[in-house]
């Protein structure tokens, strides 16, 4: 073979090598596409099953809420919550359409970020100051929105100024147009929601993307109607339980039929002039049995509470589960002291119950009688609560027989409206301070110094300069002071339970606002200024004992030339309690660091409450202000 030959010969071994790496290529890209192809619908697969998961599990929400009870709103929230992450959605809410005395608006009931916590919505909060649920919304005035309501149609768009600009007027545009950009939401969507053939409401979904297809649609269609099956079934739930009389861990009655029974009791007690008793039992130390025991053992113990009662009731008797581990007899026909041995014997037949690995348990009950301590239900009921506590705080497993209204002093009703606030949340606290608050509250012998001790407490949680004992001296000042305004001892009762309650709307203020280190805007003013006597009211209306100091508070920011708030009202329009408080709030916060100003010395502060009469005070008061701080208290 010549030279020639051996170089075509290798040519032609190199092209035959060539050709066949070549196909080997061709075949391992083959491979590689369909692995990529598989793996697509792996994905795919996987995201549908994950999606079908979800479903499921909020079906599984509803189930459990069913079973629960718990509200309709805390599944909702789960739900909506659920839509999080995916897809790029960044926040949701459901809205649904209300009617008052005061008009027409949207209710926001549940919005992604109720439970948890997202950051758009503390982006909102430092927008707008508010959450969004604190603005009355109106559906926005756009044609298209309308319609999709209408005729039951999804709607998609990205004209998100208008949309967010309708809800609330009250924004402006500029504000709006900023939060939007920071917030990267580019468009929305909206799913009317109908339950049993009506329209409820409607859920919004705002995206990160402005490119909605239509799987995407058909996917928020599904996903709606869970939450229209949530809503059908809390529905029919609600009226099942609203038939249902019974409570179905005891077969005690319920508080429903307990509310119902004690009104037509009343009527029929005043008709015939005939009393009646109700006695109030809470069961000792359940925590701690379902601590050491297990649930079941506490379930057990309310169990055999309620079999002593059914046990020791006469027929004519009600004997209810209020909820938990809380009770409520009612006797008629029968009197105080007759109230009294009835309380006595349920309680010595519990003492008497032996259980199974818990042993021995107790109770404490209160008694109070209809037409002997108050004629009014409300009251009544307090009346029992309370001597129940009594009980409690006296070492337990004892009957307290209540005392009339009139005779309660100002300091327990303080203190057990402070574990109403407590106890029921009325205010964001976590739970573990407001129990461990309230079982002081329940076990102290009312004392003023204790007292005083848990207002500064609470005062502290929503303003860090407030002194110790602040609380105390804004009292005797508030008690001298109304002396010299002739108040009656009753007069001044409330106002001293008006002092340690007047700021209690500011533990609903958002945090961060008052902890703000730069000047507030005019926006953040607003909103300490109107918020906190929204909210004290909104705190204090249920509570029965101190209805009659909600206006005293609503009216503690009014000034004597008419420049207050929130009704500009002048003069003696402004009850003189609202005006002790107002001056002697301005005063103490005068002595107090701002983050905008040092604390002021007492001169100093005098001084601008001297300057301030006949503008923000009268001259009488701000006379007899200055003379009670610099004489009597030295
Ligand atoms: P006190 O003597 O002051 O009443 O103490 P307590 O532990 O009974 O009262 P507290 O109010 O601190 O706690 C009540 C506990 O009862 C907390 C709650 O979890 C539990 N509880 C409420 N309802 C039920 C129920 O239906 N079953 C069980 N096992 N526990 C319940
Ligand atoms: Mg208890």
């Amino acid at each position: 073979m010549g030279f020639f030959d051996s170089i075509k010969n290798f040519k032609n071994k190199l092209d035959q090598v060539e050709s066949s790496v070549y196909s080997g290529r061709q075949s391992l890209l083959e491979v590689y596409e369909r692995n990529a192809k598989l793996e697509a619908e792996i994905k795919l697969r996987t995201k549908e099953l994950d999606r079908a998961n979800r479903q499921m599990l909020t079906l599984q929400h509803i189930w459990d809420m069913m079973n629960s009870s718990k509200p309709l709103s805390s599944v909702l929230n789960a739900i909506v919550n659920s839509l999080q992450g995916d897809l790029g959605y960044l926040f949701s809410f459901i809205v649904k359409q209300v009617s008052d005395d005061t008009g027409t608006y949207l209710q926001v009931v549940a919005s992604s970020g109720k439970d948890a916590d997202l950051k758009i919505n503390n982006m909102f909060l430092q927008y707008f100051n508010c959450d969004l649920s604190d603005y009355r919304m109106q559906f926005p005035d756009i044609n298209e929105l309308q319609d999709a309501v209408k005729n039951n149609k999804i709607y998609q768009s990205q004209d998100l100024l208008n949309l967010v600009c309708g809800f609330v007027p009250a924004f402006k545009r500029e504000r709006v147009a900023a939060f939007l950009k920071d917030a990267n939401i580019k468009s929305y969507i909206l799913v009317p929601l109908t339950s049993k053939q009506v329209h409820f409401g409607s859920l919004l979904v705002f995206s990160s993307r402005e490119d909605i297809g239509s799987n995407e649609l058909n996917f928020l269609s599904l996903f709606a109607k869970q939450i229209e099956l949530a809503i059908t079934i809390a529905d029919l739930f609600q009226a099942v339980k609203e038939q249902a009389i019974t409570d179905g861990m005891t077969g005690l009655y319920n508080r429903r039929y307990f509310e119902e029974f004690i009104k037509k009791e009343a009527i029929r007690s005043e008709r015939q002039k005939q009393k009646f008793t109700v006695i109030g039992l809470d069961l000792d130390h359940l925590k701690q049995i379902n601590d050491v025991y297990g649930h079941n053992y506490g379930d057990i113990a309310i169990k055999a509470i309620a079999e002593v009662l059914k046990s020791n009731a006469r027929s004519i008797d009600v004997a209810a589960r209020m909820g938990g581990e809380e009770f409520n007899l009612i006797l008629p026909g029968v009197d105080s002291a007759g109230g009294l041995v009835a309380a006595e014997r349920i309680r010595k037949a519990i003492e008497a119950v032996e259980l199974e690995k818990i042993g021995r348990i107790t109770a404490s009950l209160g008694v109070a009688t209809y037409l002997e301590h108050s004629d009014d239900i409300e009251e009544l009921l307090e009346l029992t609560d309370q001597a129940m506590y009594e009980s409690k705080r006296n070492g337990r497993n004892r009957v307290t027989l209540a005392k009339p209204a009139y005779e309660t002093s100002w300091q327990e009703i303080a203190v057990n409206t402070f574990i109403d606030i407590l106890s029921k949340h009325r205010i964001p606290m976590d739970e573990e301070t407001s129990a461990l608050l309230t079982r002081k509250l329940q076990e102290m012998n009312i004392n003023n110094e204790k007292l005083y001790q848990v207002a500064d407490a609470l005062v502290t949680s929503y303003n860090p300069e407030h002194a110790e004992g602040g609380v105390k001296e804004k009292v005797q000042l508030a008690s001298l002071l109304a002396k010299r305004f002739d108040l009656s001892k009753e007069d001044v009762d409330k106002l001293k339970i008006a002092v340690l309650l007047y700021d209690i709307g500011n533990t609903m203020l958002p945090r961060e606002l008052l902890r703000k280190k730069e000047p507030l805007t005019e926006d953040d003013k607003l909103s300490i200024k109107q918020h906190p006597v929204i909210a004290a009211r909104e705190i204090l209306k249920p509570i029965s004992n101190v209805v009659d100091i909600i206006p005293i508070i609503e009216k503690h920011h009014e000034n004597w030339n008419g420049t207050g708030y929130p009704n500009r009202i002048a003069g003696d329009e402004i009850p003189i309690e609202s005006q002790i408080i107002l001056i002697i709030d301005s005063y103490f916060a005068l002595l107090e660091k701002r983050p905008y100003r040092e604390a002021m010395s007492k001169e100093e502060a005098l001084k601008i409450i001297e300057e301030e009469a006949d503008q923000k005070w009268s001259d009488k008061l701000a006379k007899e202000f200055i003379g009670i701080v610099r004489n009597d208290l030295g």
